[in-house]
């Protein structure tokens, strides 16, 4: 991801049809009552249903596993690698795993094989859920203070692992427990790949997603998550989330204030170019969970050599899982 803002026009666009509700309080401490719409029930913020609890601890360990096999930048030996890892971490975890692959044309002459792994449950529901995050990791350590270093791919423990660590935990949740609608965990490779300005060659495994969904797969809502394992995680209103998918934005940070999970903060976030971009832009309402201030605004391990196991956290991984559990099991079908 990229803190670019849109083209200008669309930029207009979107804050015209923007309502100003970002600064708002989130109602706290409202229980989940029965018989309500189904817009209602979409948003009841949690389930009191039995299930298992989130373990950040297990989140941690799926986060190493991905940063043990190097940076996994599309073409590296750690890609490719990966990739083996997620399908065959997600094939027992899940009802169905389908790979989509595809090829980009990269930088010089490049070619790109890049696959997205979707991992669904309950494949036959209508009404579902998409979860999502990237799992490529960011080919040049363009941030880095050592310019020397700057061409080297990064580990992208919290950039890329965070985020598909949490979903690889709740998967393990969801085959335990299944969830009570549909849900589509989709890892999205070639995020990361784009040089700084080129905005065509980031988001690509979510472009080529959502160009290629059915007309008729729209779901509920999506969450995307990314940057979710700083150790000292802060979580405000992305704006994007909060023009394109304000009450997703508002079930999800009323949930964790519920949960008491004070990562979330009610406060106003930047404008993140992430992959849930293309996905609004397809139909699909989605938010980004996304601390872009690894690990606070006066000094940033995005982007840089210092994206490591060691400035993330089990507890991080913890709070935004435990969120996304609580947001997962509540929905009505
Ligand atoms: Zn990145």
């Amino acid at each position: 991801m990229t803190n670019h803002t849109l083209p200008s026009l669309l930029v207009l666009m979107l804050i015209a049809g923007c309502s100003k509700n970002g600064g708002q309080a989130p109602a706290t401490g409202t229980p989940p009552e029965a018989g309500k719409t189904p817009a209602a029930e979409a948003h009841a913020p949690v389930s009191t249903a039995p299930r298992p609890s989130f373990r950040g601890d297990n989140a941690f360990a799926f986060l190493t596993a991905q940063t043990a096999f190097g940076p996994r930048n599309p073409g590296s030996a750690g890609h490719r690698e990966c990739l083996a890892y997620l399908v065959s971490a997600l094939r027992p975890l899940a009802d169905d795993v389908r790979l989509q692959e595809f090829t980009h044309n990269g930088y010089g002459g490049e070619q790109l094989r890049l696959t997205n792994v979707i991992a669904s449950y309950r494949p036959a529901d209508r009404t579902r859920i998409l979860l999502c995050a990237h799992w490529d990791t960011r080919p040049r350590a363009d941030q880095d203070e050592t310019r020397s270093k700057r061409n080297d791919p990064i580990l992208g423990a919290n950039d890329g692992a965070s985020g598909v660590a949490v979903l690889l935990e709740l998967a393990s949740m969801l085959k335990k427990s299944p969830p009570p609608v549909g849900v589509d965990i989709v890892l999205l490779d070639g995020e990361d790949y784009g040089k700084e300005g080129d905005h065509a060659s980031y988001l690509l495994g979510s472009r080529y997603f959502a160009e290629h969904k059915a007309e008729d797969y729209l779901p509920r809502f999506g969450i995307l998550l990314d940057m979710v394992g700083d150790k000292f995680l802060d979580l405000p209103r992305e704006q994007y989330s909060v023009r394109y998918a304000p009450d997703v934005v508002d079930m999800v940070w009323k949930t964790a204030a519920y949960l008491g999970v004070t990562q979330f903060h009610d406060e106003k976030g930047e404008e993140i170019m992430d992959d849930h971009l293309p996905l609004n832009e397809a139909g699909i309402q989605t938010i980004d969970i996304i601390d872009f201030n690894y690990p606070d605004n006066t000094n940033r391990y995005w982007h840089t050599h210092q994206d490591t196991p060691e400035h993330c956290s089990a507890e991080s991984l913890g709070a935004v899982g435990s969120v996304l559990a609580a947001v997962v099991y509540a929905q009505v079908p």
